[in-house]
């Protein structure tokens, strides 16, 4: 026996599920039998076998190289014919080499897209390749063309939703610059096309580059990065025409407006208008050119190659009109823009002997209180004061030159993002204006996925929590759920174990010994530092197996994707998330509407005064929820939004960290693919039934097909009468007590038959 049962010993990596995915398959000895060989580095190479003796084989690889190597370090690979599958299920052998070479032969010719059982792989080509467009649509909607593809996808999630009456999802996953929002953005324009005809399908499209003028930004992994998670649910009527839509963002990186790092540029928009804005709109903001504000000056990038920042103003402006932002409003949130620019020219002198400071009056100060519409004075003050009540006194209370500039970056910050959350809600005003909503929808969801730096912070903290719940998810779906149903309906399927990461979640969950809870009592606490709460967790959470404490103010947390270990420096800040009730009384006293409109969002947001119990006692702060409690919640109605979908799962991968067209790393591609269970998937769906109808349905929907007259009229034996009559075979189907359940690609015969007959 050449291949004894598990993995060899391999230089990279090990993950969790590792030994699962491997062929245990006994692979009788054969001589010239093709065979995978890991050379030092990592890299696998194919080979041929050409002898074997115990437990040694003599192999033959390129350029001539025979090797004598361990048997069991070698590890099957699949015949010539199964080259490039469309479907990872069909590969003979199942293994980490063989997959990394499927679809490493298909990315070489071009073909992007591969299915992993259900789910659909997508190889970022970063490069225009011929695969998109009307002609592609139609032959996918006329079913000519049936090869994995974001519109197939698309097209069974439109017919699902039609003829199941089931709202659907499709759950977009992937690292920074493995195409998500690419993805997401060709699934639009499918949908678009084939329930287009209202108009309303044009609105939704331009929705597109309105987010991301506004939430992407150039990072050192993606030139077109977004900092925000988007779900956009698109509603239609009974006979599938778009009738309406609705976005909901999660968590903008707001931190980028005022601090970016080098080579990385803020937020696309900023640069648009100082490059785009005409004339007249440029005098009355008093624009200047990008590299003279700080804000974007620090991190000296100001252009994209390939990008032209003042046609993209066009585009953006052009699609404010389109989702009917009027045009005054249009002028403001410029405004809005511009004020945020100039505060970060607003610089600070040192007054008295304790270090406290004064803004200084330039042009920097008087445009921003300009463009916000507000007294100079009192934009003076909230810059550089802050009031605070003891007991029944109001006392004023001076800032110092790093208090007053953190005050100045939150303010900006703060009109940033509600900017931006009151551009989404003008949006979804738009797009939901008349229009009925059926209940029917299919939602498409963009979110970051899991990030593992050098450093990783609160951000890091935030989505890779996102990511757990996005993959218990996942796992719950096609696995849990799986299994479930087949033993109540008594079908027998060996029981296939998977990963599961509720302990994971737990430990960010729970009540009240868990990161999320230990985070914001500790924001609560007046005395609280990133390192009391990093001692804290060290304290409660040790017992946790997911949980490892650091030394100093890091902590590690083993998450379903790998380990990550948080750098805490900045949480509690970022966590609270706080803007003095003093800038938020100035924005309430502009004559400008939309800084009004922000100063009573924020003052909304506190039902439920979290972190702000602190401040009660402080007595001037706003009191609001803590980030992490918010995102949380947000997370939560995302998921049950969810749950009641059925969802399509779409994989991203990025072949190479350089942007680069035709560079096909593997152990980079090996990363991504074990971080997101993409062979568990394959595995299991291979040896199950993934897809079953009542036995009612079936008999309804295919009886009319039978050629001879069935006795007995009850919808199983007109089932499996249908079954015999289109020679299913019996190793394919597997009949439950309510349900059929067929391996892939078993009702397809019965379906093309149907729709020829209809
Ligand atoms: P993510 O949203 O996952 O961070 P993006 O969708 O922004 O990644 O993709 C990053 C870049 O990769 C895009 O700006 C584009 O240049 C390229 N890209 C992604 N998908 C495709 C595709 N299907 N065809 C061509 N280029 C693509
Ligand atoms: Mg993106």
């Amino acid at each position: 026996e050449l291949y004894a049962n598990g993995t060899p010993n391999r230089p990279i990596k090990q993950s969790r599920v590792d030994s699962k995915w491997s062929d245990t398959t006994p692979y009788t000895s054969k001589k010239k039998l093709q065979s995978w060989f890991q050379l030092p580095d990592g890299k696998w190479e194919l080979g041929t076998i050409l002898q074997t003796s115990g437990n040694e084989s003599l192999i033959s690889l390129a350029e001539e190289k025979v090797l004598k190597v361990n048997s069991e370090s070698l590890v099957p690979a699949n015949p010539d014919i199964l080259d490039g599958v469309e479907d990872l299920m069909q590969l003979s052998y199942l293994n980490e080499p063989s997959v990394l070479y499927n679809l490493q032969y298909r990315y070489d010719r071009d073909v992007i897209y591969t299915k992993a059982g259900p789910v659909l792989v997508a190889i970022n080509p970063f490069k225009k390749v011929s695969l998109y467009g009307n002609d592609y649509i139609e032959s996918y909607k006329r079913k000519s063309m049936e090869s994995p593809h974001v519109y197939a996808i698309t097209d069974i999630a439109m017919r699902e939703m039609i003829r199941d009456e089931v709202n659907q999802s499709i759950i977009i996953s992937g690292e920074s610059g493995a195409g998500k929002t690419e993805t997401a953005k060709i699934a639009m324009q499918y949908l678009a096309a084939l329930g287009g005809g209202s108009g309303i399908e044009y609105e939704i499209l331009k929705t597109n580059p309105i987010l991301e003028a506004f939430g992407n930004a150039k990072t050192l992994r993606n030139d077109n990065s977004s900092r925000f998670g988007k779900l956009i649910e698109i509603h239609f009527s009974e006979i599938g025409k778009i009738s309406g839509a609705r976005i909901q963002t999660f968590l903008l990186e707001k931190s980028r407006v005022v601090q970016c790092s080098e080579g990385e540029r803020s937020y696309h928009i900023f640069y648009q208008l100082c490059a785009g804005a005409p004339p007249v709109l440029r005098e009355k903001l008093r624009l200047k050119n990008a590299d003279e504000f700080k804000y974007l000056s620090q991190s000296n990038c100001f252009t994209i190659s390939g990008v032209d920042d003042a046609e993209q103003f066009r585009v953006v402006m052009e699609a404010l009109d389109i989702v009917h932002v009027k045009k005054e409003d249009q002028e403001s949130v410029f405004a809005m823009l511009a004020a945020v620019l100039w505060l970060g020219n607003v610089s600070f002198t040192v007054i008295d002997s304790e270090n406290h400071v004064e803004p200084v009056v330039d042009e920097g100060l008087t445009n921003v209180a300009t463009l916000i519409e507000c007294n100079i004075g009192e934009l003076k003050l909230a810059l550089s004061t802050r009031k605070m009540r003891v007991g029944n006194d109001t006392i004023v209370q001076k800032l110092t030159l790093s208090q007053a500039t953190d005050t100045r970056d939150a303010l900006a910050k703060s009109i940033y993002s509600c900017l931006f959350d009151w551009l989404v809600e003008q949006i979804n005003k738009s797009l939901a204006v008349g229009k009925r909503r059926t209940g029917r929808s299919i939602s498409i969801l963009d979110i970051y996925g899991f990030e593992s730096f050098e450093r990783n912070s609160f951000e890091q903290f935030c989505i890779n929590y996102a990511n757990e719940r996005l993959q218990q998810h996942f796992n719950r779906h096609l696995f849990k759920l799986e299994q479930e149903e087949y033993i109540q309906d008594g079908i027998d399927w060996a029981k296939v174990d998977f990963e599961d990461n509720q302990d994971c979640l737990n430990l960010f969950e729970k009540k009240p010994l868990g990161l999320q809870s230990l985070l914001d009592e500790e924001s609560t606490f007046p005395n609280g530092t990133d390192l009391s709460f990093a001692d804290k967790l060290k304290q409660h959470l040790n017992s946790n197996s997911c949980f490892r404490g650091e030394r100093g103010k890091a902590f590690t947390v083993s998450h379903y994707a790998g380990e990550v270990t948080y750098d805490t420096t900045g949480f509690l800040e970022k966590n609270r998330d706080l803007l003095h009730l003093d800038s938020i009384q100035l924005l309430s006293s502009c004559t400008c509407h939309l800084p009004q409109a922000f100063a009573s969002s924020m003052l909304t947001q506190s039902e439920k005064p979290v972190v702000g119990a602190l401040y009660k006692s402080g007595g001037a702060d706003s009191q609001k929820l803590s980030v992490t409690t918010k995102f949380k919640s947000q997370l939560f109605q995302l998921m049950k939004r969810l749950e009641n979908t059925t969802p399509h799962f779409i994989r991203c991968i990025k072949p190479n960290n350089l942007q680069s067209p035709s560079s096909y790393n593997q152990e980079l591609v090996l990363q991504q693919l074990r971080c997101c269970g993409v062979l568990e998937v394959v595995r299991i769906s291979r040896s199950g039934f993934p897809t079953r109808m009542s036995h009612q349905k079936f008999a309804r929907r295919y009886g009319f097909l039978l050629l001879d007259h069935v006795a007995s009229q009850d919808p199983l034996s007109v089932s499996v009468a249908i079954l015999h009559q289109f020679n299913i075979l019996p190793e394919m189907y597997q009949v439950g007590y309510t349900k059929l359940f067929f391996r892939t690609g078993q009702v397809g015969v019965l379906e093309d038959t149907r729709n020829r007959t209809l």
